[in-house]
C-alpha cells in the first residue's frame, strides 16, 4: 500500500514516514501544499495525510483541487478541534480527520480503515474461503493456525485479497509494494508468489499469464 505525508514539520514528517514505512506502506512525502498535489495528482495512493496548514498552498487548497481529479481517500490532519474546521473538511471532501497532537496508533487504525473502505471492506478481518487475513495484526489464519509469511508476502497477500475478484496487474503491485529505487524487483514478485502457494496452496492465488494475478471470490 503506498501512502503520500504531506506535511511542512520535519519531525512529525519523518516520525510518520518511519512509523509507516515499518508498518510495511511504501511512503512518498512532500513539504508543502503544490508538491503535495503534485504528487497526489501524479501518483495513485491508497491513502494521503494531508496537513492543513501548510506552504504554497494550503491543505483545503490542496483538497478542493485534488477532488476535481480523483477520489484518493484524505486523511486531514488540523490543529484544532473546531465543529468549524470539521464541517469544512467534510464539506471539502476529506475521508477522515485527525487533530493534532495524535498518538500514531490512532493514524495507523484510521488509514487502515479508510484503506478497507475504499477496497469496499468493511471489516478487518478478510475471510476467503478458511483462510482469515487480519489486516491489523498483518497476520494470517487457517484454520486457525498462523500462517507464517514474511512482510512482503502479507502485503501481497492483502493487496490481492483487497481487490479479490478482481486481476491485480503486475504494475499496480511495483506501484502499491515497491519504493521507486528500488531496482532489483523484476522477478521477486513472482518468487513471493510461488512462496505464498508453498505455505497456503497453488490454488490460493490465479495467475493471468502476462497480465497479473487475482485471488477469487
Ligand atoms: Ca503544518
Amino acid at each position: 500500500m503506498r501512502v503520500l505525508i504531506v506535511e511542512d514539520e520535519p519531525d512529525l514528517q519523518r516520525v510518520v514516514w518511519t512509523c509507516l514505512q515499518e508498518e510495511g506502506y511504501v511512503v512518498d512525502a512532500a513539504s508543502d501544499g503544490e508538491e503535495g498535489l503534485y504528487k497526489a495528482a501524479n501518483w495513485d495512493y491508497d491513502v494521503i495525510v494531508l496537513d492543513v496548514m501548510l506552504p504554497k498552498l494550503d491543505g483545503w487548497q490542496v483538497l478542493a483541487r485534488l477532488r476535481k481529479l480523483k477520489a484518493t481517500p484524505v486523511l486531514m490532519l488540523t490543529a484544532r478541534d473546531t465543529v468549524h474546521d470539521r464541517v469544512k473538511g467534510l464539506d471539502a471532501g476529506a475521508d477522515d480527520y485527525l487533530v493534532k497532537p495524535f498518538q500514531l496508533a490512532e493514524l495507523l487504525a484510521r488509514l487502515r480503515a479508510l484503506i478497507r473502505r475504499a477496497a469496499g471492506q468493511s471489516q478487518p478481518v478478510i475471510e476467503i474461503g478458511d483462510t482469515h487475513i487480519d489486516t491489523v495484526s498483518r497476520t494470517v489464519t487457517r484454520i486457525g493456525s498462523l500462517i507464517p509469511l514474511t512482510a512482503m508476502e502479507y502485503s501481497l497477500v492483502e493487496l490481492l485479497a483487497l481487490h479479490r475478484g478482481k486481476l491485480v496487474t503486475r504494475s499496480m503491485i511495483y506501484d502499491k509494494l515497491y519504493d521507486e529505487d528500488d531496482d532489483t524487483l523484476s522477478n521477486l514478485v513472482d518468487v513471493h508468489v510461488s512462496n505464498i502457494r508453498r505455505k497456503l496452496g497453488h490454488e490460493f492465488i490465479t495467475t493471468r499469464r502476462g497480465q497479473g494475478y487475482m485471488i477469487n471470490d
